[in-house]
C-alpha cells in the first residue's frame, strides 16, 4: 500500500498538497492542479468525465454550454482521465487504494483477484468510487454494510479553492470528511480514496421468495436483516423487485463455495425475469455483483432488447447500463421522444426517474401510494441500515433504524390540469411526510428554502464557506434543482 505524506504548503493561499506515494498518483494530481491554476480565477470549474450515471440533464438554459456530471463533458471541465486506477490492494489489511474515477468494474476486478470485494458494490459497472461517496450508493450488502461512503478510511479531496487535502474521520478536515457523502462535486473532488474490503466466495446462492401482500413481504425483509438468517442459513444480500401489489419477491443471497449448476444473464436470459421464473438459482459472484447491470435492472425494455431477435443482433459486449444511459441522454439531449409526442398532438410523459428511502415500518403505505398514484412497475426494493453510529450531515438516516431503498425509473402520462412535475412532486411529498430521503442523482423540486431544511443546509453552508470560499463550484441546490 502506497502511502501518502504532506507536501509543504505555502501562507500565502496557493494550494497546500498531499500526495500519494504512487507515482502515477503524484504525475495525475500535479498535471490536474496545473489544469485548475490555468482556468481564470472567475471560471466555474467542472469535472470532465467519460461516463455518469447521473439523471440530471442540462437545464434548457445550460444545453449548448456542455453541462458537468451529465451526458456530455465540459469544454472547461477538468481533465480527471489520469484518476480512474486501483493503485494497491492489501490482502492482508483488506483494504484498497483507488482513484476517485475508479469504476467499479475496475474495482471489483482488482479485488476479486485477491478474494475481496468493496462493502457495498453499486450495481452499475461505470459507478466510480469517487461518485458513489459524493453521490451516494447502495447494494444488497447495504443492510449489513451501509453505504459506500462508511467504508471510507481516507479521502484525499481536490476542494474548490485549489488545494489537495486528505480528510480521514478524525483529523483536521473530518468535517470535510463527513460532509462529502451527498455534497455532489460541490465541495471538491475525490482524487484517491482508501476503503475496506471483505472476503467472497465463488459463488451465491440466490432464493427468491415470493409475497402477495408488501405488508408480508417488508416484515420477512425486517426478521432476515435483523437476524442476518433465513430458514437457518446465513444471508449475505438481500433486495427485493414488486413486479406488482399482489406480487413482490425478496431474493436473499448467501455466499456458497460450491455450486451445482451456474446462471448466466449476460447471454439471452435475462436476471429479473429469471425471479418470477424460479425459486432457487447460483451465480459466480461476479456475474451475482453485476446482475443488474446488464440490463439496467429491467429499463432495457425500452430499446427492445429483452425481445429475442433484437437481443441476438444486439452484440453482448453493448448490454451494459452505460451504453443505455448513452442513448438515454442523447434523446434527452435533442428532445427526440418529446418532440415525437408533441407531433402526434401528445403531452409528453413526466419522467420519474429516483432512489428514495423509507423507513422500513412506513414501505408498505409509500408502496400503497405509488401503486395508486403513480402506477410504475417494477420497483426495486434494497434494506439498508447506517455502519456508523453517527448520521452523516448532509443526508441524515438515523443511525440503527432499518430503511428500504426503492427504485423507479421510467416515464408516466400526465392528465388534463397536471403539472410537469405532478407525480415527482407528489413522491417528494409522500417521502418526506413518511420521514424518508430522496437520493439526488436525479432532478429535485423542492424550493430552496425546503431543500436546505432537509439536506441540512447550515452544515453543508460551514464546510462549502472553508472549502470553497470562493464559489468556483456549483451550490449543491442549484445543482440539483430542477
Ligand atoms: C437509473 C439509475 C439507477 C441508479 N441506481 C443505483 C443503485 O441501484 N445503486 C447505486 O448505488 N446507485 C444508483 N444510482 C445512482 C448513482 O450511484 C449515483 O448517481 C452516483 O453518484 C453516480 O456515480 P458516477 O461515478 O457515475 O458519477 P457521475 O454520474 O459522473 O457524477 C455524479 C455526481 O457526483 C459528482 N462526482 C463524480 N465523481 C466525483 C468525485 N470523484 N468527487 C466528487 N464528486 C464527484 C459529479 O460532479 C456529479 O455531481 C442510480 C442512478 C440511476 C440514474
Amino acid at each position: 500500500m502506497y502511502g501518502a505524506r504532506v507536501a509543504d504548503g505555502g501562507s500565502d493561499g496557493r494550494p497546500v498538497g498531499v500526495v500519494s506515494g504512487d507515482p502515477r498518483h503524484t504525475r495525475a494530481v500535479r498535471q490536474l492542479r496545473q489544469a485548475y491554476e490555468a482556468l481564470p480565477p472567475d471560471a466555474p470549474i467542472r469535472l470532465a468525465k467519460r461516463t455518469s450515471n447521473l439523471f440530471r440533464f442540462p437545464r434548457a438554459r445550460e444545453r449548448g454550454q456542455r453541462g458537468s456530471g451529465g451526458a456530455r463533458e465540459t469544454q472547461r471541465g477538468l481533465d480527471v482521465s489520469g484518476l480512474d486506477q486501483v493503485l494497491a490492494v492489501d490482502p492482508a489489511a483488506r483494504t484498497a487504494e483507488v482513484q476517485g474515477m475508479a469504476t467499479y468494474e475496475t474495482i471489483v476486478d482488482a479485488t476479486l483477484a485477491h478474494g475481496l470485494m468493496p462493502l457495498v458494490v453499486p450495481q452499475l459497472k461505470t459507478i466510480t468510487l469517487g461518485g458513489a461517496v459524493a453521490g451516494l450508493g447502495i447494494e444488497s450488502s447495504s443492510f449489513r454494510n451501509g453505504l459506500p461512503h462508511e467504508s471510507v478510511r481516507e479521502l484525499e479531496v481536490l476542494t474548490g479553492d485549489g488545494r489537495v487535502v486528505v480528510a480521514t474521520p478524525s483529523n483536521e478536515h473530518a468535517g470535510l470528511f463527513h460532509a462529502f457523502p451527498n455534497s455532489y462535486g460541490t465541495l471538491g473532488y475525490s482524487l484517491r480514496l482508501v476503503i475496506d474490503l471483505e472476503p467472497v466466495k465463488p459463488f451465491v446462492r440466490l432464493r427468491h421468495l415470493r409475497f402477495a401482500t408488501a405488508e408480508q413481504c417488508l416484515d420477512v425483509m425486517a426478521q432476515i436483516c435483523t437476524e442476518g438468517r433465513h430458514e437457518g442459513e446465513p444471508v449475505d444480500f438481500v433486495d427485493g423487485t414488486v413486479f406488482s401489489p399482489d406480487e413482490q419477491y425478496i431474493t436473499v443471497g448467501s455466499f456458497v463455495n460450491e455450486a451445482p449448476a451456474v446462471s448466466d444473464y449476460t447471454g439471452m436470459g435475462i436476471y429479473y425475469q429469471s425471479i418470477r421464473q424460479r425459486a432457487e438459482d447460483w451465480l459466480s459472484i461476479r456475474d451475482y455483483l453485476w446482475r443488474w447491470d446488464t440490463d439496467w435492472f429491467w429499463c432495457s425494455q425500452a430499446f427492445g432488447v429483452q425481445r429475442s431477435a433484437v437481443r441476438r443482433l444486439w452484440p453482448r459486449r453493448y448490454r451494459r447500463s452505460d451504453v443505455y444511459r448513452r442513448i438515454v441522454a442523447f434523446d434527452r439531449r435533442h428532445q427526440l421522444t418529446a418532440r415525437l409526442a408533441r407531433a402526434r398532438g401528445r403531452r409528453p410523459d413526466e419522467a420519474v426517474v429516483q432512489d428514495v428511502e423509507i423507513p422500513i415500518e412506513a414501505t408498505a403505505k409509500f408502496l400503497d401510494v405509488f401503486h395508486r398514484d403513480v402506477g410504475i412497475s417494477p420497483i426495486w426494493l434494497c434494506p439498508l441500515r447506517l455502519r456508523s453510529a453517527q448520521p452523516w450531515p448532509l443526508y441524515p438516516l438515523e443511525p440503527d433504524e432499518l430503511y428500504v431503498n426503492l427504485g423507479f425509473w421510467s416515464s408516466v402520462p400526465l392528465s388534463a390540469g397536471q403539472a410537469d412535475d405532478h407525480h415527482n412532486r407528489l413522491v417528494e411529498d409522500e417521502v418526506h411526510a413518511l420521514g424518508g430521503h430522496k437520493s439526488l442523482y436525479s432532478t429535485v423540486h423542492y424550493a430552496e428554502d425546503e431543500f436546505w431544511q432537509r439536506y441540512n443546509g447550515a452544515a453543508y453552508h460551514t464546510v462549502k464557506a472553508v472549502y470553497d470560499p470562493n464559489r468556483r463550484l456549483p451550490d449543491l441546490y442549484d445543482k440539483v434543482r430542477g
